[in-house]
């Protein structure tokens, strides 16, 4: 989401007659896209923001911009904190990113109620696969999670908006988009999101459709058939258990118990064989004790996943969880998180040893240096490969697989 919120700044600054330069030393604007998702995103931050400041006595016209959830969180207590920062651009505001240069000077964090109509102007870094939001904003509110307080609440995207960009990305050469939302599952256009999901796919060019991330909550079999009967709808899920206890669950605000979150992994394998399911784990949220946090690896055992994204707690400022009891030390979290990894590292070879021997869908995006290339399988694997005569980046291929890493395959072309 924000990686793909810096695309659209650009491409709004760009549209104005500005051009992006590589070295700050030589910038008259400098935009920090911030988060706020945890803390030591804070902090990294903050760090890179104290190396700018020298940059203003080279340059007296400089200005620096910081945008994102952190200028959400601390809107006016920003510019008083730090004297040197000019602007303070909120999630809802990027769109008036241009607005913001011209008045030299302020504070742009209001709740935007015509979010989700801006066009959208990304200018994209990839040439291949394309970002693009469907929706906005989070009404969820779970325990531990800051972002409904920075990105406000949920937003859906015309469906006549969605599919034009798409449409104009499609005419670019674009193959593939990743629909992005908190809650991609409680979309409310015009039409539902598995409907939506058939609209996209029969936007020509595009080959391949992904989204994230779906709320294990909101999955239901109308979504699980359409990635089953939607050919373009590729066989890959992000779907965050966050923890293996029912009792962390409802602490976290989640809203569905493990029992129930199983039965859904068990539905999607059933309908979708093959089907790569992937994960977001919290360790050490507050009142999580060893049994919690042997539940969650038990989970993770019998589950599966084709690969995870893990986390220690981080207290964020706003959010529920913040105020509980049984706050757990960084000691007990880092020992946590260690046997996750640990545990999840043995299963994503294992499950990419499995594909050893395969044919695959490659849709190739990167050619290096001489004859390497790189691209993914429609389970979201990266492929490395090598090939004699050129292939266009953009090109969909078959590659046997012959070697399986921890982050990667790789293979050969079959002709
Ligand atoms: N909307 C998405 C995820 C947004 S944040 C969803 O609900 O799945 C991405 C991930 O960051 C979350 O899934 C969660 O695992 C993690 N996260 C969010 N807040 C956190 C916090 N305070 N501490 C640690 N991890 C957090
Ligand atoms: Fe945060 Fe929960 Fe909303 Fe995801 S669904 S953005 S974790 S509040």
């Amino acid at each position: 989401m924000n990686v793909h919120d810096s695309e659209r700044m650009l491409g709004t600054l760009r549209k104005e007659g500005h051009v992006p330069v590589n070295d700050p030393g030589e910038a008259d604007l400098i935009i920090f896209n911030t988060c706020s998702i945890r803390q030591k995103a804070e902090q990294k931050f903050y760090s890179a923001l104290g190396r700018t400041k020298h940059l203003k006595k080279r340059n007296p016209s400089l200005k620096i911009a910081v945008a994102g959830c952190i200028a959400q969180q601390e809107g006016e207590g920003m510019m008083k904190r730090v004297p040197y920062v000019d602007f303070v651009i909120g999630p809802q505001n990027i769109d008036r990113v241009s607005d913001t240069v011209m008045q030299g000077f302020g504070i742009f964090t209001d709740e935007n109620p015509d979010l989700a109509l801006a066009d959208d102007t990304a200018e994209r870094d990839n040439a291949v696969r394309g970002w693009v939001n469907i929706m906005y904003g989070c009404n969820n509110f779970c325990s531990y999670c800051v972002v409904p307080y920075t990105r406000g609440r949920e937003k859906s995207r015309p469906v006549a908006n969605i599919i034009n960009e798409i449409s104009e990305l499609s005419a670019k050469g674009y193959r593939e988009v990743t629909l992005l939302g908190q809650n991609v599952n409680s979309y409310s256009g015009e039409v539902s999101f598995p409907d939506l999901l058939n609209r996209i796919s029969a936007i020509g060019r595009i080959e391949r459709i992904r989204f994230v991330t779906s709320h294990p909550k909101d999955l239901g079999e109308k979504l699980v058939s359409a990635i089953k009967n939607v050919g373009k709808v590729c066989e890959h899920i992000h779907l965050p258990m966050q923890s293996g206890s029912t009792k962390i669950l409802n602490l976290m605000n989640r809203k569905y118990t493990i029992d129930s979150y199983m039965d859904k992994i068990r539905m999607l394998r059933h309908e979708i064989p093959g089907i790569a399911i992937t994960s977001d784990i919290i360790v050490g949220f507050p009142g999580e004790t060893e049994d919690d946090h042997q539940a969650t690896l038990s989970a993770i055992k019998e589950i599966e996943f084709d690969g995870i994204f893990a986390f220690k707690y981080s207290p964020r400022p706003m959010t529920g969880a913040a105020g509980m009891q049984g706050h757990i030390g960084e000691d007990v979290k880092s020992k946590r998180l260690a046997q996750v990894f640990e545990l999840q590292d043995v299963i994503t070879l294992k499950k990419n040893k499995a594909l050893e021997g395969r044919e695959m869908e490659v849709l190739v995006e990167d050619a290096d240096e001489g004859n390497k290339y790189s691209g993914r399988t429609r389970t979201n694997k990266i492929v490395n490969f090598s090939s004699e005569r050129d292939i266009s980046p953009g090109a969909i291929i078959t590659i046997r697989i012959e070697k399986s890493f921890r982050h990667s395959l790789s293979g050969i072309i079959v002709e």
